[in-house]
């Protein structure tokens, strides 16, 4: 049978008689920057090993229309590919993944990837935060760099393709691809299967969990899915007309129950339901709703900003408060949000300024207290918490303790981070060490 998927953006299907379905030595599932990269990968050592042996092949099947599409939505278009450091550094990005993550990362440096890139033309721009993107600012440049040494690496991309079922046939794979022609089912012979779809998170982008069962079926454990580096929405959010402002490396907590959880600092923006900013986004993974979130918009801690509050309410008896507050660094319209949630009239000077009022500004310019209402869903999140349980997984080489011949790469594991640029980065690191495993097993040796 003769796979009719139809679209491919590079053809070399093998497939040695009419009747027999068509093989591949490695099939890759997912054609987002994992997939994409381990596929390059395993091509690269079958071309090192022998390039006129044209029988070993590589095929990626995407079930979309187009690869790379959450790549293209990456840093609003812009693509962070990673972060300045070294792969020690990144560590601690992962909360407890980052042990399992290490061999991956050392493996294909963040260095190694910038200079994977920089091969093939790319110049990156790196912020002063550490975060790295293409100098061009453009996703497309990073995509076309992988789809063109896929193509030269002689990868078959197939789209319109989704993988629905994976087998099992003695020490090969039979690789399910359906509801694409009116016959129904067709399949693939893999020698290896790579597993790239994914997690759940933007689902517009292909990324719709289905690796999950895929995984499951051949006998994987999966941690539950939930979006990760979401906004939050807030309770009775009395700060939602000073949407748009923003308050770089601020300070936070998170209490549940009365119980500090986490402390945290991180650049905030608030919005009209709640909280956003790399730092409400990272922090995300850790919380819940019913948790508070105790802000330090002030900059200073309860101590700090009450002794500096003394110091200009003595300096400056005849001002107004919300001038004195907005001298000690609070944005004018929060200024004014705090005089009314303290009770206090616009025209109140620094000089009639009572204890209790006093301290209520201290508490809601140095820990203002948010409920979370709720986290950011599917559609929101811009990583997935949880997937194919990393235990199950080898981590020097990705391939399955379960399952032999099969690896996994990018976000259908359970790992995520930081926002900054650590997902794609893993995703990378990930994909290089299964690319070059597949190949491996698959006989083809460097
Ligand atoms: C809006 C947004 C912005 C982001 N920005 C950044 C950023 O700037 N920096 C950063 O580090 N990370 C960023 N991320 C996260 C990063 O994009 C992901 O971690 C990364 O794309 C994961 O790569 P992946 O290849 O594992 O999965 P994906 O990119 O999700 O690719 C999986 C592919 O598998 C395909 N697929 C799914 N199921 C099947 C099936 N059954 N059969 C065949 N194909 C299938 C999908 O269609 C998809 O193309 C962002 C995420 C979002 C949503």
């Amino acid at each position: 049978m003769q796979c009719a998927c139809p679209a491919r953006y590079n053809g070399r299907m093998q497939s040695t008689n009419s009747d027999s379905p068509p093989s591949a030595s490695c099939v890759v599932i997912g054609g987002g920057p994992a997939g994409l990269f381990a596929a390059v990968s395993v091509a690269e050592r079958l071309a090192q090993a022998d390039s006129s042996d044209t029988s070993k092949s590589v095929t990626v099947l995407e079930k979309g229309p187009r690869p790379g599409r959450k790549l293209l939505a990456s840093g609003s278009g812009q693509c962070n590919i990673t972060h300045e450091g070294s792969p020690e550094d990144f560590l601690e990005h992962y909360g407890s993944r980052g042990r399992f993550l290490k061999p991956a990362l050392f493996s294909l440096s963040p260095a190694g990837l910038l200079s994977w890139f920089r091969e093939r033309g790319v110049h990156f721009a790196i912020e002063t935060n550490g975060k790295v993107f293409p100098a061009s600012r453009r996703a497309t440049e990073i995509l076309d760099v992988l789809l063109a040494r896929a193509k030269d690496q002689g990868v078959d991309i197939l789209m319109n393709c989704p993988v629905t079922r994976i087998d099992r046939d003695g020490p090969e794979f039979i690789v399910n691809v359906t509801g694409l022609n009116p016959d129904g089912a067709q399949s693939l012979v893999a020698q290896t299967v790579i597993l790239a779809t994914g997690g759940r998170s933007y689902p517009r982008t292909g990324s719709e969990g289905d690796g999950y069962a895929l995984a499951a079926t051949l006998g994987h454990t999966i941690v539950l899915p939930r979006p990760a580096l979401t906004p939050v929405k807030v309770r009775n959010h009395v700060l939602g007309r000073l949407a748009g402002l923003s308050f770089p490396s601020a300070r936070f907590a998170i209490r549940r129950n009365g119980r500090k959880l986490l402390e945290a600092r991180g650049d905030l923006l608030i919005t009209h339901e709640g909280l956003s900013g790399p730092g409400i986004l990272d922090a995300s993974r850790g919380m819940e709703p019913g948790d508070i979130l105790e802000l330090e918009f002030g900059g200073k801690s309860e101590e700090a900003f009450r002794a500096d509050l003394l110091a200009e309410l003595a300096n400056t008896p005849v001002t107004l408060v919300r001038t004195a507050l907005v001298a000690l660094g609070l944005p004018r319209r929060m200024a004014e949000s705090f005089i009314e949630l303290a009770g206090l009239q616009p025209g109140a000077t620094c000089a009639n300024l009572r204890r209790e009022s006093r301290e209520a500004l201290v508490r809601l310019a140095a820990a203002f207290p948010l409920e979370i209402e709720s986290l950011g869903g599917w559609d929101e999140a811009m990583a997935t918490t949880g997937g194919v349980d990393t235990s199950e997984v080898f981590p020097k080489t990705m391939e399955s303790r379960l399952v032999p011949g099969l690896y996994f790469a990018g976000e259908i594991l359970d790992i995520d981070g930081d926002t900054g640029g650590y997902n794609l980065q893993a995703a990378f690191s990930t994909a290089a060490l299964a690319g070059a495993s597949a190949a491996t097993r698959a006989g083809i040796r460097t």
